[in-house]
C-alpha cells in the first residue's frame, strides 16, 4: 500500500474507505455499474490497468462485474470477515482493494468468475 497519507490527500473520502480500509459502495450506487462503453478500468489509487470492457458483463448484482482481470494485475486474498469465506482482489501495483471475486455462479460467461468491483476503486477511460 502507498503512503497512506498520501492516498488521503488524493483520494475522496469514499475512494479511501474502499481502497485503503476496504470498504464496500453502496449497491447499485457506483458510477459504472450499467458502464459498457470500450475502454480501459484503471486503479483509481495508483493508475494502473485492471480490467478491460471486453471482460465487463452485466451481473444484476449493483456493482461492475468483470470475468477476468488484466494479466497480472491484481492479487488474491483469502477474506473471512463477516463470517463469509470470501476471496478479496487487491491492485498488485498499490496494494488496493478492488472488491471480492466469486467462481461457479453458473454465468454465462467464459471463465464463470465474478470480480464484483468498487466504481470507487475504478477509473474508466473511454477508448
Ligand atoms: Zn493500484
Amino acid at each position: 500500500m502507498k503512503n497512506k497519507e498520501e492516498l488521503k490527500k488524493t483520494l475522496t473520502p469514499e475512494q479511501y474507505q474502499v481502497l485503503v480500509e476496504k470498504g464496500t459502495e453502496a449497491p447499485f450506487s457506483g458510477e459504472y455499474d450499467s458502464v459498457f462503453d470500450p475502454g480501459t478500468y484503471t486503479c483509481r489509487a495508483c493508475g494502473a490497468e485492471l480490467f478491460d470492457s471486453t471482460t465487463k458483463f452485466d451481473a444484476h448484482c449493483g456493482w461492475p462485474s468483470f470475468y477476468d482481470a488484466k494479466s497480472g494485475a491484481v492479487e488474491f486474498h483469502e477474506d473471512d470477515s463477516l463470517g463469509m469465506s470470501r476471496t478479496e482482489v487487491t491492485c498488485v501495483n498499490c496494494g488496493g482493494h478492488l472488491g471480492h471475486v466469486f467462481e461457479g455462479e453458473g454465468r454465462d460467461t467464459p471463465t464463470d468468475q465474478r470480480y464484483c468491483i468498487n466504481s470507487v476503486s475504478l477509473k474508466f477511460n473511454k477508448k
